[in-house]
This record gives C-alpha cells, structure tokens and sequence, in this order.
C-alpha cells in the first residue's frame, strides 16, 4: 500500500490514530490481546509525547488508570507484578502471574496518566522481580517460563529505577551479564555470544545508564566503539543490523542509545526525519516499519520518539533511558521526593 507521503509531521492525526487504539484495538490486532498494556503504554506515552494527552477527558483518564491497578497482582510471592491481561477468571489467582514487560509498561502509563503510584505495591512487585533473575544475571520475563534475554534485564532497569529501589536486582550479576554479551564489533546482543542487534544494544546501555554504571562499567574505548557501531547504522533511517533496511523503530533503538552515549548531534537529522516521515501514513495517522507497510501502534510510538530524540518542533523532549517524556520523567522525581520524606 503506497503511502500519503507528507514532509509533515501529522500531529493531530496521529492523536487520533492513538486515541482510536485506547477506545477499541483494531481488529487485525485482536491477536495481541494479552499485549493490551503494551499498546495503552504506545498510545498513552504517544499521546504524552505529542504534546495531546487532553484529546483524553478525565474520566477516560481515570477509567485507564484503574484497569491498570485492576491488573496488578500482589501479595503473590514470586508470581506479584502487573500481568498481561484480565481475560483470567477472579476464581484462579494461581494462573495469574506478573510479566516483566508489563509491569514496566503498566507503571510508565500511570505515570504519565499521572497517577502518584500510591496504590503500587512496592515490596510484593521487588519479590516477584527478584525471583526472575538467573544466576547469570539475566531476567526471565516471568516466573512461569523460561524465556530471558537483554530486554527483561532492561525491563527489571526500569522498574528499579522507577521504584526509586534497586533491592529486586544483583546488579553485579546484571552487569557481568550485559559485559559477557558485548560482541567483538563492540555493540551487544542479547545475550553472550548472540549477535548485535540495535535493539539489544538499547536495553544494555539504557540497563548501564539506569543504574548509573554506563562509564563505569565500559571503557571509553568500549564507549567509542560503540559510538561507531550505532553511527553505521544509519543509512537514511536506522537499521538494526549491518546488511538491513532502515526501519522506522530504530531511529528510537539505534537513536536513543547514541543520545545516552552523548553522540546524538553525529547523525544526520535530515534523512532520518525524511526517513521517519516517508513511514507516516498521513490519511488516517500512524507511522510504519516501511513506507509500504501498515501502520502500528510501536512504530507509532517509536517513530514519534525518534523525532523527539532531534528536537521536532512540536513534540516533549524524551527521557532516553526510561522510554518517557522528560515531563513523565520529572513527575517521577516529583513523587520519589515525597517517599523520601514520608
Ligand atoms: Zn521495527
């Protein structure tokens, strides 16, 4: 499908496109039901991003934010956090099971709905997260399964960080784990011995940056090799890998890390809008992976953050590391204060 190619960025249509997403999932995602935090995360924190969380009224604000506690699982043990879905009967608390994508997902939407978090359930979430960490330091991205790799050590960063409590992680096991995946062209993959990846080299840099251990940790030589392996993703936008088109979610993957690199003005800005922008389906809002694809909620989400990431006129400035807008991100530190004090 060819798109409506516009220089310009959609910004109403966009809102829209987002606003649709909350109030009913498009059909040809109905398969994604148990990813629903997900997509309420890519359309809030979207709209947050635009600058037009109020095409949302209070009520619809209000209404999110307690389906959101709704999924909360606490006082569970090892199975608390927030889980995908409340598709689970009342009657079987032993399915339900928090999910570390979720949980990160969740806590970042109430946020930005801002929400004061008072309702988390702090110490039952750092229970369930503790118990998902491997000997290795990785994180499984729950309980139940065995699945882990690079992103649910990511996701473990940013509910620490959050939480303003780093006590539901070894950090030095995390870290050794994040060392050990460093590939021999110096970006990350997500695990040791796997391939780089633009995606898996954002969730170890953003997991260094989060515990503030990114300069302690890496060299400055490893720093600038890095450097170097995230600039030669660019051909107009951003690839995730050598030998791979550009797609719209790395100029967020790919940008984001060189922006906590502080080598974010070494990109070219230009064909990385012209790339983003040729993605955008300006009829009815959403950004694509490629120009003849259909629009999604993450590449939406990601493209809209790839923009913020240069400075588009019109969008927040972003929080690299957490995935928020720096608006969120102070919000955030407004109510760690109030912890503090209380
Ligand atoms: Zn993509």
């Amino acid at each position: 499908m060819a798109r409506n190619f516009s220089a310009q960025l959609e910004k109403k249509k966009h809102a829209q496109y987002f606003k649709r997403i909350l109030q009913v999932m498009p059909s040809q995602m109905a398969q994604y039901d148990s990813n629903r935090v997900m997509f309420a995360f890519f359309a809030v924190s979207g709209l947050d991003i635009l600058d037009s969380l109020d095409v949302l009224n209070e009520s619809e604000k209000l209404s999110a934010i307690e389906w959101i506690y709704r999924l909360q699982v606490t006082d569970a043990g090892i199975r608390s956090g927030f889980q995908a879905s409340i598709m689970l009967p009342d009657d079987t608390p032993h399915y339900q099971c928090g999910y570390l994508p979720m949980t990160y997902t969740a806590l970042a939407t109430l946020l930005t709905l801002g929400d004061d978090l008072k309702r988390v359930n702090k110490k039952s979430i750092l229970e369930g997260m503790r118990a998902c960490q491997n000997p290795n330091g990785c994180f499984m991205a729950m309980i139940t399964e065995s699945e882990s790799d690079m992103r649910f050590l990511y996701c473990a960063c940013c509910v620490s960080a959050i939480l303003n409590d780093w006590s539901g992680m070894n950090k030095t096991t995390a870290i050794d784990y994040i060392v050990k995946s460093i590939s021999y062209d110096g970006a990350m993959g997500q695990g040791p011995g796997l391939e780089s990846h633009g995606g898996s080299t954002f969730c170890a840099v953003a997991s260094l940056y989060l515990m503030n251990e990114l300069h302690n940790v890496l060299s400055e030589e490893q720093i600038n090799k890095l450097r170097r392996w995230c600039l030669m993703r660019q051909n107009s936008g951003f690839q995730g890998r050598p030998g791979k088109p550009s797609d719209t979610c790395y100029s967020f993957w790919v940008g984001a890390t060189l922006h906590m690199l502080d080598a974010g003005h070494f990109i070219d800005p230009d064909e990385n809008r012209k790339f983003i922008l040729s993605t955008q389906d300006a009829s009815i809002g959403g950004f694509a992976k490629f120009y003849d694809t259909r629009a999604d909620p993450m590449h939406t989400y990601l493209g809209l953050c790839g923009l913020s990431l240069m400075g588009e006129p019109g969008l927040l400035p972003m929080n690299a590391a957490l995935n928020v807008s720096n608006r969120v991100y102070k919000h955030l530190k407004e109510i760690h204060k109030k912890w503090k004090t209380n």
